[in-house]
């Protein structure tokens, strides 16, 4: 007898439903992706894959690799690039898009969500604004471990379903190898999507837009009275914690233009990121951010000046008269700080393993991070080890202490933290694990990202961004043997400035 393997067809690619290219025609340009020359899987995410309901063996294949390079249609896509403008660095560019990415389709996923999978660097397309519409391998291996990894630390965020060597090269300051990221979102719809339309004399297309991202992404608001002053509201709160989040963690997005600001509350676009080693909270590592603009303290706030520009665009939605329309949007805008400020407070008390809500707790969490740029302390091994030390015995204190240039000044506030966990009501243990959880061991810092990535252009060699990838995806475990991929860089390892994705 036959298996029902013998009678499988051959690979055509996942079941697309493209919602996205069924707006109307302003919304994007139908275009195929330009073929690369020797396309080759630097690496598959089999776990993502199966979440998709996707065959991975059937990915990883010749035709599944042709299908992701873009050099074999996918049957079922409808590959799309989008439009959108944006606010870049406060500036109005009344026109960007989709300059070196395709929306293949959309897929339903096995918890039947539906995603979209994007390949990035698959060729010019209307909206490439003379860019060549490709990718450096570089940036993929950076974005496939970064989005990987945030994922990972539990953090909403794209996802890397695929990194592709196209076996060409691309104009950079030098010739580097190019690559193809094959990227999953829950959507790729920015703030300045809506600006695009919004700014550019199109209220129609607005509505449009918000009624599609209620009815696909926030169907929970659609039958309420005010749906759109609800979507407003519920980007406020999701972009709230995520910035939150990003903090938890010591995460500089490095590039939170409009148009890098997703609607959904998804980390998206990965460019001149950094994670912090030494914590200060001025810290820059985007070599375009000249003036400080997108620092790891700027970012509530320019998430709150992006909402805004979101508010701007959703105004006749809100109300017909002019007036009305503003005062309901400064209503619903002015709730963001509240809102921030309640998932960072839960943040900073997490990190310091407090389980209930006490006055002077934020100033507790305040005065350690004080303390620690002032010494010069590093972020992620601080909180991870804290969250070692016992509520009493202060014998093991030496791990944190000697990261502080001057452990007095830890020890003052040592003092202080071991007081208020004599408030805990969970025991000690609880606490301790509590902490391992919300504290993560391991994060993406700078000098890694660069191995990984000097190793890939220089070499094709992609054995660190494998590694990397397998330690990044479990950030809250111990890991014995993987230790030094915890530490922080040595001198001549750090690396200060990080790059736009290009
Ligand atoms: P980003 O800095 O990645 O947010 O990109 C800003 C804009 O530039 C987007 O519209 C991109 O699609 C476009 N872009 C970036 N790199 C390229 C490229 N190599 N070719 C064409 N367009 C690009
Ligand atoms: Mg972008």
């Amino acid at each position: 007898m036959k298996s029902a393997q013998d009678h499988k067809p051959p690979f055509t690619g996942p079941a697309f439903d493209n919602s996205y290219a069924r707006l109307p025609g302003s919304f994007h340009a139908r275009i195929e992706p330009t073929p690369v020359d020797r396309p080759s899987l630097i690496r598959l995410n089999r776990e993502l894959a199966e979440a998709l309901g996707l065959d991975a063996e059937a990915l990883a294949s010749p035709e599944g690799v042709e299908i992701m390079a873009g050099n074999r249609p996918a049957a079922g896509a409808e590959p799309v690039a989008m439009a959108y403008a944006g606010h870049q660095f406060a500036n109005w560019v009344p026109q960007l898009g989709d300059g070196r990415a395709l929306l293949l389709g959309e897929v339903i996923d096995r918890n039947g969500r539906r995603r979209d999978i994007q390949l990035k660097g698959s060729g010019p397309t209307p909206f490439s604004r003379g860019g060549d519409g490709r990718s450096s391998i570089g940036p993929v291996v950076r974005e496939y471990i970064a989005s990987e990894a945030m994922h990972a630390l539990g953090i909403p965020t794209t996802r890397a379903l695929a990194a592709i060597a196209t076996g060409e090269h691309v104009e950079r300051n030098q010739p580097e190898p190019g690559g193809i990221l094959v990227r999953v979102a829950d959507s790729h719809i920015r703030i300045g999507t809506f600006e695009y339309f919004a700014r550019n004399g199109r209220p129609d297309s607005v509505r449009t837009l918000a009624d599609y991202v209620i009815e696909r992404h926030y169907p929970e608001l659609a039958d309420s009275e005010h749906a759109h002053l609800d979507f407003f509201s519920a980007v406020i709160e999701r972009t709230a914690y995520l910035v939150a989040e990003w903090m938890r963690v010591g995460f500089i997005h490095g590039v939170m233009n409009t148009d890098n600001t997703s609607v959904v509350g998804e980390t998206i676009d990965f460019g001149p990121f950094g994670w912090m080693d030494e914590f200060h909270p001025a810290t820059v590592y985007s070599s375009i951010d000249r003036h400080g603009r997108y620092a790891f303290n700027q970012q509530p706030g320019i998430a709150h000046w992006n909402l805004a520009r979101l508010g701007e665009c959703l105004l006749p939605l809100f109300d017909a008269k002019g007036e009305a329309a503003l005062e309901k949007a400064n209503e619903v805008l002015k709730t963001f700080e509240e809102r921030f400020e309640r998932h960072f407070h839960r943040v900073l008390r997490s990190k310091l393993g407090l389980g209930g809500d006490r006055d002077g707790d934020i100033e507790l969490a305040e005065d350690l991070l004080a303390r620690m740029t002032d010494q010069r302390a590093d972020m992620t091994l601080t909180f991870r080890r804290l969250g070692g030390l016992d509520a009493s015995d202060g014998s093991g204190d030496g791990p944190v202490r000697e990261l502080f240039d001057d452990p007095t000044s830890f020890d003052t506030w040592l003092v202080k933290w071991r007081e208020r966990l004599g408030a805990e009501t969970r025991s000690d243990g609880e606490r301790r694990q509590a902490m391992r959880r919300t504290n993560p061991a391991f994060v993406l810092r700078n000098h890694l990202a660069q191995q990984a990535v000097d190793a890939a252009i220089d070499h094709l060699d992609f054995e660190p961004m494998h590694r990397l990838t397998e330690i990044l995806v479990r950030p809250y475990d111990d890991q014995p043997g993987n230790e030094h991929y915890a530490h922080p860089p040595h001198p001549e390892q750090r690396v200060l400035k990080t790059f736009c994705g290009t």
